[in-house]
């Protein structure tokens, strides 16, 4: 299998010639097509499979057409490095596009953040906490958000941020598409997977 077969627009195969991907890994073969179909999905895969690829592509692809400067998709993870990770992909697939990539996270100051979401962003890549305290005091809007990434989901339930999680959802519209990517399958995934996905497709490798 090769990228030509998902259709991607002209923008978006370059941003994948730039980083040098030749074909899909067995990640993005399943997850690719399901995402671009609009379609809730659970991913089962690991870090160093391509799955922020798997994600991030067919997210660029959505958001190529329609409204610029309103946050459409938003991702949460575990730790600041892999919020880095994710932003930089989107960045880097996504340089042709016009679309912008915000990171959120704390330990470092929140005003260039409030800067950066003032000035636009159609992608926010983010972790729980410095994300609630932006939605709590009204420094973000995710009014119009379409795509909500829950990545490494297992990690975030290990280090607390359930509950951090569940109240973010609250903020979130509840027509949307969510995918849920986690390496492990334990119960509290299985439940949190239960309250926000619908109809998901599951993909695994
Ligand atoms: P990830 O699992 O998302 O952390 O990705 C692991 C590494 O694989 C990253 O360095 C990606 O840039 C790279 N990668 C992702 N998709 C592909 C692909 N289709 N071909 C080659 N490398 C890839």
């Amino acid at each position: 299998m090769d990228f030509q077969t998902f259709d991607f627009q002209p923008q978006i195969m370059s941003g994948i010639k730039a980083a040098g991907y030749l074909a899909p890994t067995p990640i993005q073969e399943q997850a690719i097509p399901a995402v671009l179909s609009g379609s809730d999905v659970m991913g089962l895969a690991q870090t160093g499979t391509g799955k922020t690829a798997a994600f991030a592509l067919p997210i660029l692809q959505r958001l190529s057409s329609g409204s610029k400067g309103h946050v459409r998709a938003l991702v949460v993870a575990p730790t600041r490095e892999l919020a880095e990770q994710i932003h930089e992909s989107f960045t880097s697939l996504g340089q042709q596009t016009g679309l912008r990539s915000v990171t959120v996270y704390g330990g470092v100051s929140i005003n260039p953040q409030i800067a950066k979401l003032k000035r636009g962003a159609e992608i926010v890549v983010a972790c729980p906490g410095r994300l609630l305290d932006h939605l709590r005091q009204g420094t973000i809007d995710l009014s119009h958000l379409e795509v909500l990434v829950l990545d490494e989901a297992d990690q975030m339930f290990d280090m607390g941020f359930f509950p951090e999680i569940r109240r973010i959802l609250k903020h979130l519209p509840s027509k949307r598409q969510t995918l849920l990517f986690s390496a492990t399958m334990p119960k509290e995934i299985r439940h949190l997977a239960h309250e926000v996905l619908h109809d998901a497709v599951t993909v695994q490798v």
